[in-house]
């Protein structure tokens, strides 16, 4: 049975109950987790606080870089395993779960090389006075993740919080998070302090929600559904405690009859299989000059419909999606498409083989005539990719930013003043211009706009949000 991670020890939950953990490969059960609540959450917040005013307060910048490289050589050390682990757990194809542990790893290189060079400010002011600003640690800070990247999300949000010196606690997903509660073990191998890193399991209504609230945290960074992300918000509020929300998107792909189509299709694909369309980046939508609209799709369907789905050893190109109630979910959506009227163009292959509990899915790409259905508007959260024609560059602006997300943007054209115009009339926290996605994107400020969320993850501008400044002013005149 998994652990959680409370004060540097393994433990289960005070109750003794437990949640268990199914493959969605073949939908069985094969571990559990602890149900971890309200009491379990006071613990961990405690052993944080308890951690800040003790060892790891004292951390220099220099020990704290020291001790994130050496945490991000460790994950490195075990990549085989924690790749087997985060495979079996979410159903990833091996390779793509290789690619978000090295991932992991990277986001404490970058932090940890980063946690010696943040430098204050000094601030011309009256004569006779000495004025500095100092960046602090914000405290205990709370990480609420979901399932779709455990261990990149765990990286992600923990890596720029212990940069700059705050104890974490962490809520990762009932759905998967075998690998974080591993990474936590190693941490503790590594030498983080009792009470640097904290973890705990349970679900989003009980362990969440009492860490959500809790009044010993002083932050909190949610990813998730706008649902839930609205609740965080309010929670915070009641603590007046700042949070950083990313809660989704519905990218569009732009395609203009300029375009490059070699270059377009094989990415466009990947961007929506890409775990199994399971992520708030998925380039869920696909907006087509009209004039190449039929040429372009037949290419794109040609490539998409060789599109395979299966367990994380068949080295198929997604794996199934997280559980059963994703399953209902996302097919609820493919027959809703149907019942819309949107035409079927092609669909992707379900290997041969796959056990029968498992929750794959065929990928599926659908062709609108208008901006209407909810598969245009919604977040499915799985391999469903919807094409509609546009007819200029006004209209592709008007359509990419008619949902109420705004987390990436995407345009495809060779014509440099028309990816500038597009570029600034997407309205989204990050755009990409003839590519997509980044492999892990560590070093790119990352976040949304609108219902999208707010706050910035990733790159330097993290180090920002995980931190706060002091100003000091001193007299020194006779
Ligand atoms: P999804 O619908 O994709 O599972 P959620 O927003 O429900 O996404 O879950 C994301 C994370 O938020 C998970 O760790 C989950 O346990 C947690 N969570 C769910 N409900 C709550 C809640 N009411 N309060 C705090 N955390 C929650």
């Amino acid at each position: 049975m998994a652990q959680m991670m409370i004060n540097g020890k393994s433990t289960p939950a005070l109750s003794g109950k437990t949640l268990d953990v199914l493959a969605p490969s073949d939908g069985l059960v094969y571990d559990s987790i602890p149900r971890g609540e309200a009491a379990d959450v006071d613990l961990a917040c405690s052993a944080a606080r308890a951690a800040l005013e003790g060892p790891w307060g004292r951390f220099s910048a220099l020990e704290r870089s020291r001790l994130l490289l050496n945490f991000s050589r460790k994950i490195l050390d075990h990549l085989d395993e924690l790749t087997d682990i985060e495979a079996r757990d979410t159903g990833k194809p091996l390779t793509a779960a290789r690619a978000d542990i090295t991932v992991l790893a990277r986001y404490f290189e970058y932090y940890g090389g980063a946690a010696d060079k943040i430098h204050g400010q000094v601030i011309p002011f009256l004569n006779d006075y000495s004025a500095l600003l100092v960046r602090e640690p914000l405290g205990v800070t709370a990480h609420i993740i979901p399932w779709n990247y455990p261990a990149q999300m765990f990286g992600r949000s923990t890596a720029p919080a212990l940069a700059m010196g705050n104890a974490v606690v962490v809520k990762p997903a009932e759905d998967a998070c075998l690998s974080v509660i591993r990474v936590a073990e190693l941490a503790q191998e590594v030498g983080f302090p009792p009470g640097a890193i904290n973890i705990v399991t349970g679900l989003g209504e009980e362990a969440g929600a009492s860490l959500a609230e809790h009044p010993g945290i002083d932050f909190i960074s949610f990813t998730g559904s706008n649902e839930v992300g609205i609740k965080i918000q309010q929670a915070a509020a009641l603590n007046a405690v700042k949070c950083v929300l990313e809660l989704g998107g519905k990218t569009a792909h732009v395609v203009f009859d300029d375009a490059n189509f070699e270059l377009a299709v094989p990415t466009i694909i990947k961007g929506i299989v890409q775990n199994t369309g399971q992520t708030c980046v998925a380039g869920s939508r696909l907006l087509v000059q009209k004039e190449i609209y039929t040429g372009f799709m037949a290419m794109l369907a040609e490539a998409f419909a060789k599109v395979r789905a299966g367990t994380p050893e068949m080295d198929a190109n997604c794996g199934p999606v997280i559980s059963e109630k994703q399953f209902r979910r996302v097919n609820r959506f493919i027959d809703a498409g149907i019942n819309d009227g949107l035409e079927i163009i092609c669909q992707g292959e379900i290997l041969p083989g796959v056990p029968e509990g498992g929750y794959f899915i065929a990928p599926t790409l659908f062709s609108a005539d208008d901006h209407s259905s909810d598969l245009l508007t919604q977040e499915i959260f799985g391999p469903v990719l919807v094409a509609l024609p546009f007819s200029d560059e006004a209209d592709a602006i008007r359509l990419s930013n008619a949902t109420d997300y705004g987390l990436q943007g995407a345009v495809w054209t060779e014509n440099g003043s028309r990816q500038q115009r597009m570029a600034r009339g997407i309205r989204c926290g990050q755009l990409y211009i003839n590519c997509f996605g980044a492999g892990g994107g560590v070093e790119l400020p990352f976040g949304g706009v609108k219902r999208s969320g707010h706050g910035r993850e990733k790159g330097f501008i993290a180090l920002e949000e995980l931190s706060t400044t002091k100003t000091i002013v001193q007299f020194y005149g006779a």
